[in-house]
């Protein structure tokens, strides 16, 4: 037995220690709260190598003996030098400002530490997960078949959804040899989808060429025409259309692809449809522009990040399927743990049935304070205050000579690239996109900003995300003002270089 400790923040959570616990607690998310309220940049352009010195230095067989100083320590290593997401000037990827009921949930999860893959490691917790998977199935119109899970994210979704399509469609040819089988399946998806979709089928062990790019038009949704044509084609080739996979939200442009149209080819040809609503799962909760998903309710299985448009911390995620018994696929029944004896003898079956995974965090107990406390039509609103100041930047850049916008933004992201003044200098495709990316990479090593880019067509575009409403569209308009300003420097410098004869010099390597 271990000596009787005085109750200090410095051993295990038990009843003699819950106190310390919840100071500890306390200490350290007031550390983040303090560092997240000072911080005037959204990132202090920090290098990897000195900060990487500075944790190498660390002697971890040398423990600190106090939380104080592992605070102050975490300081110095991280909180000082973190990027931030609340920011106004943090503009790059899909990461929202959290909800505070949600962080407040993050702490008691954690105390209680609950696994949600079985009855007798989560009890009522399970109860609250199932309640918010209902909600939500109901709210995408998934039918009253429908179930899902929680998951760690929009990539773990996709690899379920996709898992679940195969096996069904497995299921459906028995007279094919399950090898010969994988070979064949064909998923389609647009050129506009997230690379999960291309991870997860070399995951299921499909051929290398199962993703079929589907190409998009100008507003960057799938061209359904192309779809019916690419399927026909696959099947003409010997092959087995399994699943479509559309997207309600594409990571870049936020379009979203023509959910009926993509319904009725998918019904047309026996396909099974996933919509992968990671982004523009936020819409359910929105009361003016739930109707953009409309068709949505004509999925077998939807992704849906929390953590996007749900300002939820990371990670939370589900799975939605339109029929629970699909997620027989993934079900293994252990002696040690889920016996197929629990549903009857405990009246409940267990979650570990329906996921991926097997310890799980109860990540639907953020969801549910924040829906309990704000509201969802909250949540909505301020998914929709992101939207609409998207939608006011693209109109400013429109107007603004020094910038050109890719297009309309449906949801909350603006693609966007920096032209410079002379018609000709224009046409210099290579410098105008090292411009571009040496803005961004300026903004982002002096802290003035963090934005994200992309490709389109092959050039350099940048790329806001916008997922906090509180910003106002003069901050963003002062963060284009100073990309323009980078851009011209680095586009003028490429100018010297070209005429000083460095060739090959990108202008974009010349930032500090
Ligand atoms: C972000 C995103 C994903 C991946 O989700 P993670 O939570 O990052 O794993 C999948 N699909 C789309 C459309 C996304 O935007």
């Amino acid at each position: 037995m271990l000596p009787d400790e005085t109750p200090t923040a410095l051993s295990l959570l038990t009843a003699r220690t819950a106190n310390a616990c919840a100071a500890a607690v306390v200490g350290s998310a007031s550390a983040a709260s303090a560092a997240l309220a000072g911080a005037a940049r959204p990132f202090t352009g920090a290098r990897p190598e000195p900060l990487g010195r500075a944790v190498a230095e660390v002697d971890l067989d040398a423990p600190l003996g106090d939380l104080d100083l592992v605070i102050a320590e975490v300081e110095r290593l991280w909180l000082r030098d973190a990027v931030w997401f609340h920011h106004p000037r943090y503009v790059a990827h899909l990461n929202c400002p959290v909800a505070v009921p949600a962080v407040a949930a993050e702490a008691m999860l954690a105390t209680v530490n609950a696994s949600l893959d079985t009855w007798d490691q989560s009890a009522g917790a399970m109860l609250i997960e199932r309640r918010l998977v209902e909600w939500t199935a109901e709210r995408a119109g998934l039918g009253p078949d429908a179930d899902g899970i929680f998951t760690s994210g929009g990539t773990q979704s996709n690899l379920q959804a996709l898992l679940l399509a195969r096996d069904e469609m497995l299921a459906a040819h028995p007279e094919l040899p399950r090898a010969e089988a994988l070979t064949r399946l064909r998923v389609f998806t647009s050129e506009a989808s997230h690379f999960s979709i291309e991870r997860a089928a070399a995951l299921l062990g499909l051929a290398p060429d199962a993703v079929v790019t589907v190409h998009t038009d100008d507003a960057r949704r799938m061209c359904v025409g192309a779809l019916v044509e690419e399927v026909s084609a696959q099947r003409a080739a010997g092959n087995l259309p399994c699943a479509v996979v559309a997207t309600a939200g594409t990571t870049d442009f936020g379009s979203i692809g023509p959910l009926t149209e993509i319904a009725d080819v998918a019904l047309a040809h026996d396909l099974w449809l996933h919509v992968d609503a990671a982004y523009g799962c936020g819409l359910l909760a929105s009361v003016t522009r739930r109707h953009l998903l409309t068709g949505i309710d004509r999925a077998d299985s939807v992704t849906v990040d929390f953590h996007k448009s749900f300002f939820q911390p990371v990670s939370s995620s589900a799975v939605l399927v339109r029929d629970r018994t699909t997620l027989r696929h993934v079900t293994i029944h252990a002696d040690y743990l889920n016996p197929v004896e629990h549903a009857e003898r405990r009246g409940i079956g267990d979650q570990v049935d329906k996921s991926l995974q097997t310890t799980r965090r109860f990540d639907a107990l953020k969801l549910w304070f924040t829906l309990r406390a704000m509201g969802a039509d909250r949540v909505g609103e301020l998914f929709d205050g992101a939207i609409d100041l998207a939608a006011a930047l693209a109109r400013h850049l429109r107007l603004d000579p020094r910038f050109t916008v890719a297009v309309d933004p449906v949801l909350s992201t603006v693609v966007f690239r920096w032209l410079p003044e002379e018609r000709a200098d224009r046409e210099d495709v290579l410098r105008v996109d090292a411009a571009n990316t040496a803005a961004r990479e300026a903004v982002m090593a002096l802290g003035e900003a963090v934005v994200a880019s992309t490709k389109l067509d092959g050039e350099t575009w940048l790329k806001f995300t916008i997922l906090n409403p509180t910003v106002e569209l003069r901050e963003l308009v002062e963060v284009c003002d100073l990309l323009a300003a980078h851009a011209e420097d680095a586009f003028d410098d490429g100018r010297e270089l070209v005429t000083s004869g460095v060739a090959g010099s990108s202008a974009g390597e010349e930032v500090a």
